[in-house]
């Protein structure tokens, strides 16, 4: 059975549209490399359902697809409220209130319970994605904040609420997400993102547990708070990958700002080696029509030029009509750029600390690139226990196709998500002359290399130790 494998890798979040094995095989196949699961929606056995369909598919088709599943974080909602739905007037008052109770003209719900207390005069409250604004009156620190209605509309049930203004005391993780964090663990899910990121301490928290549990999960930050860009350098040193998700990012900051925020931190990130995702309203008219406007093919493809690792969609594939065409949509969005315009080997601004720890490594995956890139290699082949080689190789955006053999099994499922990155399970580990003559063998065998090709190999040396890598080698393929 064929795969399509891009570059630029495509996340889609899964939900009823998506959450059939046919379905999803066929997403698979168009393209898709990681199934992003809600914790925003769903209950935990709809995840279950999912998390059993991709494994089946994995072990039945050979493919690493990956799991990412993404807790909701301190997102503050309002509660029910009247009829459906309330009319808020502009110029008109209103009253937030931590007491739960339907929603009518005169007051709302929040689930934020300090709010009161955390919030000061004439901050901005946005309610329903920025659809509808007010500003705060006066606040009796107690349990009620008078509002006035700036942008009215139309109020349903439960809508989100951003704070652009305001410092929010919720802690990162709530006692949902250590819920959801214990469920996903147990699933050994490869990726977890964490939304409303503050600090890199919001993720060196996340990390503690999941290291406590003995679990190997790496951690995504979901950028969407101005706290997040103010602090984004810590946050890019504590995490494991990040997600630009421009969908709250572009409530709680103006939105022309978020184009260049966009290209800052997808840069900050290919700097520090760290896959970074552009997510949300990529194909967004795909929810409903099976063709994407005009502005939404130049946002997935511009997306890819800023130095994206992913591209994600969100209801597209989990509630919308056409979940397989906007894979396939995707994908050749995508690939039209990686065969016609895509900048390859890149520099990149590396630690310049000589006694760093991994100065050396760093210099060598550098070298890789330099040596395929004026060789005309068609791979770059890599062997990697802890993934290090293959996340720092990627960020050069070779070229050369990127090879990884490894004897970590989750790892071959997480490398799913890294730009250009495909991966393999090999663990025999003689000598490195057998293990190089192997891993080449196989890539000749999958058809992805051919006798006369020129591959670079990089590997640990003595390859048992299983160290760092230290030792790169031309090879022409006989
Ligand atoms: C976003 O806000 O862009 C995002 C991806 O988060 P969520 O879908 O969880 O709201």
């Amino acid at each position: 059975m064929n795969f399509y494998y891009n570059r630029t890798k495509i996340v889609a979040t899964m939900g009823p549209a998506s959450a059939k094995k046919d379905v999803l095989l066929a997403m698979i196949r168009a393209g898709l490399n990681v199934c992003r699961l809600n914790f925003s929606h769903g209950k935990p056995e709809d995840h279950k359902k999912v998390i059993d369909i991709i494994r089946e598919i994995n072990e039945e088709y050979k493919t690493n697809v990956s799991i990412l599943a993404d807790l909701q974080g301190p997102k503050i909602r309002i509660g029910l409220v009247k009829d459906g739905g309330i009319h808020l007037v502009n110029g008109t008052q209103i009253n937030i209130t931590t007491h739960e109770c339907i929603g009518d003209d005169n007051k709302i719900y929040i689930t934020y319970e300090t709010f009161p207390q955390d919030v000061q005069a004439n901050e901005i409250i946005l309610l329903d994605d920025g659809k509808i604004q007010m500003r705060v009156i006066e606040t009796n620190r107690l349990d009620t904040v008078v509002c006035e209605v700036i942008h009215g509309g139309i109020l349903t049930s439960r809508k989100g609420v951003n704070l652009p203004n305001t410092k929010v005391s919720i802690p990162s993780l709530t006692p949902e997400d250590l819920d959801n964090l214990q469920f996903a663990l147990k699933y050994d899910v490869d990726w977890i993102g964490l939304s409303f990121v503050r600090t890199g301490q919001d993720i060196i928290d996340l990390k503690h547990i999941i290291n406590e549990s003995g679990k190997t999960a790496r951690v995504i930050a979901k950028v969407e708070k101005p706290e997040a860009i103010d602090n984004i350098d810590e946050i890019i040193a504590a995490t494991d990958g990040v997600m630009i998700a421009r969908g709250d990012l572009g409530v709680e900051m103006p939105l022309e700002e978020v184009p260049l925020l966009q290209k800052m931190i997808a840069r900050k990130c290919r700097d520090a080696s760290k896959p970074v995702i552009v997510a949300t309203q990529m194909l967004e008219s795909m929810i409903t029509t099976p063709r994407p406007t005009r502005a939404e093919v130049n946002d997935v493809a511009n997306s890819v030029l800023d130095g994206a690792d992913a591209v994600m969609l969100s209801g597209e594939t989990s509630v919308g009509e056409f979940p397989v065409i906007v894979i396939e949509t995707m994908a050749k969005i995508v690939r039209n750029v990686e065969d016609l315009g895509y900048p390859y080997n890149l520099s990149k601004t590396t630690n310049p600390d000589k006694s760093a720890p991994d100065y050396l490594s760093d210099n060598l995956c550098g070298s890789a690139v330099y040596l395929a890139e004026h060789t005309d290699a068609v791979g770059i082949v890599s062997m990697t226990v802890s993934g290090y080689t293959a996340f720092e190789i990627s960020s050069y955006r070779p070229k050369a196709g990127i090879y990884i053999f490894t004897s970590n099994r989750q790892l071959l499922n997480s490398l799913s998500l890294v730009w250009g990155v495909r991966a393999f399970y090999y663990d025999h580990l003689e000598s490195t002359d057998k293990t190089i003559s192997d891993v080449n063998e196989t890539l000749k065998t999958e058809n992805l290399i051919k006798v006369g090709d020129v591959v670079i190999n990089t590997a640990a040396v003595p390859i048992v130790k299983q160290g760092k890598t230290n030792m790169l080698r031309v090879s022409v393929i006989e």
